[in-house]
């Protein structure tokens, strides 16, 4: 989280009398500070998917026990190839969109239905404590039967969670915003059988422009005053990248000897671009080839040739 929590906030509110929760983010700074570290520059269409990605996997992640990583992950066809939105229960994320053509222009929104017949949206928890079975890992796939991201997961919620979900994302240039309600479970909250259907009225008076242009707080307040909501946490958001140079070690060394002899440019080093934050890695000749013949930790020592471009 973020020293200063003002800015870019998750907040968690619950509506006592209609037994529902409420979880609203909202990043400012920090979503343009990762436009700013984007290794592409996005066509409006896919800046602002993405911006709903990386809010959706804080929404969600709100409200799950977990110490990892909490991903969406679409993979498809065309126009978009990947989708891909990371956070932590710690309140970083980042994210990474590709097309399968680059370049090719796009103004209408994207349409989940349309991005080819064999894509997968699937959510994926690490780190969830207790679940050894599994690793402590969940995954589950999203239905692709709605346009947008913001319904897709509310069918996705009806069908793993069965607890009745409403959510709403948006995403432009500048900000990206989400709000999410979620119907507590039977022992959490009081028998009101009414709750739920006041609470959704309340939320589908919301729209897009309003989620973006509001202050979370404020939005909260002004949209559910009737059930007196109550702020039950406050949190920092940020952009942050978990690269570092073992992984991209790692990553050569999966390449194979002669892909990653045959990187090395007319300089004599391997450079790679993280396509997350800019990060560049350098590695020269004899470190390339001292990860296929031993020597490896000094290969996988920080360097000071990391920059950022
Ligand atoms: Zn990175």
């Amino acid at each position: 989280m973020t020293d200063d929590p003002t800015s870019d906030p998750l907040l968690r509110a619950l509506l006592d009398r209609a037994g529902v929760r409420a979880v609203h983010v909202r990043l400012d700074e920090q979503w343009r500070n990762m436009l700013d570290h984007a290794a592409l520059d996005y066509a409006a269409p896919v800046r602002d998917l993405l911006g709903e990605a990386c809010v959706a996997t804080l929404l969600i992640s709100a409200q799950i026990k977990f110490d990892g990583r909490l991903t969406l992950q679409l993979n498809a066809e065309a126009p978009l190839r990947t989708l891909f939105a990371e956070c932590t229960r710690q309140g970083s994320f980042r994210g990474i969109a590709r097309l399968s053509s680059p370049g090719t222009p796009l103004t209408a929104p994207l349409d989940l239905r349309e991005q080819g017949r064999s894509s997968l949206m699937a959510v994926t928890i690490e780190g969830i404590p207790g679940n050894l079975a599994s690793g402590g890992r969940y995954q589950g796939l999203v239905p692709l039967e709605s346009p947008d991201l913001s319904h897709a997961l509310e069918t996705y919620f009806e069908r793993s969670e069965q607890l009745p979900t409403r959510m709403l994302l948006a995403a432009d240039g500048e900000r990206a915003a989400g709000l999410l309600i979620q119907q507590l479970p039977a022992p959490e909250r009081e028998v009101d059988d009414d709750g739920w259907p006041r609470a959704q009225a309340l939320f589908d008076t919301l729209g897009r422009d309003e989620l973006l242009a509001s202050d979370g707080e404020e939005l909260l307040f002004r949209l559910f005053h009737e059930e007196s909501p109550r702020l039950m946490e406050r949190a920092g958001l940020r952009f942050a990248c978990t690269c570092s140079r073992e992984r991209v070690t790692d990553t050569l060394r999966s390449l194979g000897e002669s892909e990653a002899m045959a990187a090395i440019g007319t300089d004599g080093h391997v450079e790679v671009d993280c396509q997350f934050c800019g990060r560049r890695y350098r590695f020269d000749s004899i470190e390339i080839a001292q990860l296929f013949h031993g020597g490896l930790a000094d290969a996988g020592s920080e360097g000071a040739s990391d920059t950022r471009h």
